[in-house]
């Protein structure tokens, strides 16, 4: 790879700022950081850093679900092979057969810790999403699924772990020695630039969605972690596969909210601007199909119509179950003026679920010592190249746990040491022209809307890669005293990454689809690309 980042963001030097020393660093206290925690030993000295408060994360935004064989008249193999089908030839079939084994135990232990998954007399009710062959996803406050378990995991965290949380702390990056990671340099504005230094760090960071104009994530997902553990030296793969959603709310002037891929399950048609359903005319399942399958339909069929949205259609059931089943889809359409339950829902695809991330073992150990990583920062090979519906808080619980685990494990048998290592970046000479961050920010995720979005053309990716190496020299030359700056920067760098991997993997594979090479090439291509830097 040819991008250039420095590797660290910030100036310091060790008798400037404080230090702070525990046992197990936690970076990230959505799904994957929070099980991770739930697995130190309580005897170890344990630090759960977050960017905003614990509140904010992908996970908390969840709708679906979670799946995982829990219908005596569902399989394993089924679950598996489902995961497969969508992965499209690149999951690592031992990594998804674990994962599915371990969901329903995950699932208990989630109830264990008083999540409210629905249910009727007893018996937990499951929905059905793109490319399941079964019903398997249980879900809680009908469409608030994240909002419920994140509920449920926050308040054990904060009882019964006797950890600390700093909220509202910025991870600028990663400390290394020798090639070995040693801890965080992290920020917040109460104390400034901080050494954490950690016998064991876990990463869970979250996604990126952030990097593209038309996104369902929330602020937090700038792929803060991905360009920190790139600088650290860790390996990275498969960062040319983003996850589309299909369905994302489309309203001038609304957030772009999310329709989850349930109402689909529940029979939503789509629609386009004519009231043409055209789903079957690309697919055989219909409106069921992969992700992948249904954001290309759509795309394809605005184009074909030219109109900028189609329609997700659910006028043929009942308004009174539609309305109980999707409240809060309901609450916020209605809001725009819209009946979920009798009228068209206007929607275009939105970039999702970062698929490609820091690559992981069984056990969530990364390729830097010390390190560990779970949840969507990740890539563990249970996803391919495109994630089946729902199996991301999965990963997030089982991943989490392993990572949980291992760094416990590891950090028992460290013994204590207070020593400092003399870590120093020198200061750079401020430039004197001021930089518009906003106006970076908001151009580079315009481009990479245009150019590596649903489909992505060798031309476009080439231009998209000049504009961004451009960017890099100018903007990452300079240290900022800021986590707007920091995330500009990291946004920068993962693009940067996205953007060669998507020119370099010459076929269409799962969601990276080449408009120039439409077929996958299995002779060249059934493989990870992965990116180190300097590598
Ligand atoms: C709208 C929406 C709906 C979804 N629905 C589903 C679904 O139904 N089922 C499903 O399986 N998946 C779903 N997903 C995907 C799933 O929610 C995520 O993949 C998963 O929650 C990721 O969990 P995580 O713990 O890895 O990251 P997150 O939950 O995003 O947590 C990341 C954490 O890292 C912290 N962080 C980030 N950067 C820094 C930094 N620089 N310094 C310090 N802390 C930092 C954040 O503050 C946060 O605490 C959905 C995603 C979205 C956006």
């Amino acid at each position: 790879m040819t991008l250039s980042v420095p590797r660290y963001l910030v100036p310091f030097h060790p008798k400037r700022i404080p230090h702070h020393f525990v046992d197990v660093l936690v970076i990230g206290g959505g799904i994957a950081g929070l099980r991770a925690a739930m697995e130190i030993d309580p005897r170890l000295a344990l630090l759960v850093i977050t960017k905003d408060t614990m509140e904010q994360s992908n996970s908390a935004y969840a709708q679906g679900g979670i799946a995982g064989v829990v219908d005596p008249e569902d399989r394993f193999e089924d679950h598996v092979t489902d995961t497969m089908v969508a992965g499209a030839n690149l999951c690592d079939r031992e990594v998804v057969e674990m994962v599915i084994r371990e969901a329903p135990e995950h699932i208990r232990d989630l109830i264990a810790w008083g999540t409210h998954f629905d249910a009727e007399d007893g018996h937990l009710l499951l929905g059905r999403e793109g490319g399941h062959s079964h019903r398997r996803i249980v879900h809680a406050l009908g469409d608030a699924t994240g909002h419920e378990v994140m509920r449920a995991m926050i308040q054990r965290a904060k009882s019964e772990l006797g950890a600390q949380f700093w909220p509202r702390t910025f991870t600028i990056d990663l400390l290394t020695n020798d090639g070995v990671c040693c801890g965080a340099l992290v920020w917040n504005p109460d104390h400034g630039k901080t050494f954490v230094w950690a016998k064991q760090t876990i990463l869970c960071t979250g996604g990126a969605g952030q990097i593209y104009r038309e996104s369902t994530n929330p602020s937090v997902a700038t792929g803060d972690g991905h360009a920190i553990a790139y600088r650290a030296g860790a390996e990275l793969r498969d960062m040319e596969f983003m996850q589309f959603h299909p369905t994302v709310l489309y309203i001038a002037g609304s957030s772009r909210s999310l329709i989850t891929e349930a109402m689909r399950g529940e029979g939503a048609r789509l629609v386009d601007s004519a009231g043409h359903r055209f789903m079957l005319e690309y697919d055989q399942r219909g409106e069921l199909a992969p992700r992948d399958v249904v954001s290309q339909a759509i795309v394809a069929q605005m184009e074909k119509t030219r109109q900028p949205c189609v329609f997700l259609d659910l006028g043929h059931r009942d308004p009174e179950f539609v309305r109980k089943r999707f409240p809060s889809i309901a609450k916020t359409c209605a809001e725009f003026g819209i009946d979920v339950a009798r009228d068209p829902i206007p929607v275009r695809p939105g970039a999702h679920y970062m698929i490609g991330g820091v690559t992981v073992d069984h056990e969530g150990r990364t390729t830097l010592d010390r390190l560990w990583a779970a949840g969507e920062v990740s890539s563990s090979g249970l996803h391919g190249a495109n994630r089946l519906a729902s199996n991301s808080l999965l990963e997030g619980l089982v991943y989490g746990a392993h990572a949980g685990r291992g760094a416990s494990a590891a950090a028992l048998e460290q013994r204590d040491s207070y020593e400092v290592i003399p870590l120093e970046n020198p200061p750079v000479e401020p430039p004197t022209e001021p930089l518009d961050l906003d106006d970076i920010r908001n151009s580079l995720k315009s481009l990479m809307w245009r150019a590596a979005g649903v489909h992505r053309t060798g031309p476009q990716l080439t231009e998209a890669n000049d504009t961004i190496h451009r960017w890099c020299r100018y903007v990452l030359a300079r240290q900022f005293a800021n986590p707007t700056g920091w995330e500009l920067e990291n946004m920068l760098t993962v693009a940067g990454l996205i953007v060669e991997s998507a020119l370099a993997r010459t076929e269409s594979r799962g969601v990276h689809l080449r408009s120039e090479f439409r077929e996958a090439d299995d002779a060249h291509w059934q493989r990870h690309l992965s990116v180190v830097r300097g590598g």
